[in-house]
């Protein structure tokens, strides 16, 4: 795990998330649509190491091993064909349609929203889990408090979070679900500096009110976002419509890693 994270300066931030961007850019041919992409998960825990502390840092390492930060925010996507996590096929998303309010018994509790709160309350009673059902309920707030902050995981069951809705991008054919996953961080040239602004302008006092809920009013960040991504003039992704959704995606991957860091030191901060 990398433990310098938290002490590095701003600029070697900068640099490891010009890095990430870097390698998933190279790699974004063959990243699965089903979350934000790799990208997105490793910015958002990135972010969320600037927020935890020292002794949350290392029990977290404790638990994680010889797993990193980044490869536990995205081993839920790589569990695809991997029988003995079938029961998490739905955990990363969750469909309510307009007008419809939100229910913890959608899928049965099979949803992002309810599955999030649970992993954060299994952490928190650790003490009748094994650590190997620690680091697994790790890896899944990881990644689903990722998936939480996408709009189209919170999106409309009509369209299969915009699954069903084709769209044309640089000539090629794609689902508006799959533009969210990653083109429009991968298309966003600001992305890092936009990052590193909001992580070092925030202030404290606006950390905590992010940090503030649950996965229930956390999801409210995502579904306003709809209205953003269903702004389409026409079946194709134009400049001015990635432009639109750029500061939307930043905001919410902040968002989701603030919401990470702190939680991850409320689950820590006994024992
Ligand atoms: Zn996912």
């Amino acid at each position: 795990m990398n433990l310098q994270l938290k002490r590095n300066t701003k600029t070697t931030i900068i640099a490891k998330l010009r890095l990430v961007s870097l390698v998933a850019l190279l790699t974004s041919v063959s990243i699965a649509s089903f979350g934000w992409g790799r990208t997105g998960h490793h910015t958002i825990v990135d972010i969320a190491q600037n927020y935890v502390s020292n002794s949350t840092l290392d029990s977290i390492s404790k638990y994680l091993a010889n797993d990193t930060w980044h490869a536990a925010s995205t081993w839920m996507d790589e569990l695809r064909g991997n029988s003995q996590y079938n029961y998490m096929q739905k955990w990363h998303y969750i469909n309510v349609d307009k007008g419809q309010a939100y229910s913890p018994t959608i899928e049965n509790g099979d949803n992002v929203v309810t599955q999030l709160d649970s992993a954060i309350f299994n952490l928190k009673n650790r003490r009748n889990l094994t650590p190997e059902q620690v680091k697994l309920n790790l890896k899944v707030l990881f990644h689903l408090m990722g998936d939480l902050h996408n709009p189209l995981h919170v999106g409309y069951g009509s369209d299969r979070g915009g699954n069903d809705v084709r769209v044309v991008f640089n000539g090629k054919s794609f689902s508006l679900h799959r533009i969210w996953d990653t083109e429009i961080i991968e298309t966003n040239q600001l992305f890092e500096e936009n990052i590193s602004s909001k992580l070092k302008e925030t202030k404290k006092r606006e950390l905590k009110r992010i940090a503030k809920g649950n996965a229930t009013t956390w999801f409210i960040d995502g579904r306003n976002a709809l209205p953003t991504v269903y702004t389409l003039s026409s079946d194709t992704i134009t400049t001015d419509y990635l432009e639109q959704g750029h500061p939307v995606a930043e905001n919410l991957l902040f968002l989701a890693g603030v919401r990470l860091g702190f939680t991850l030191n409320d689950i820590f901060r006994k024992y």
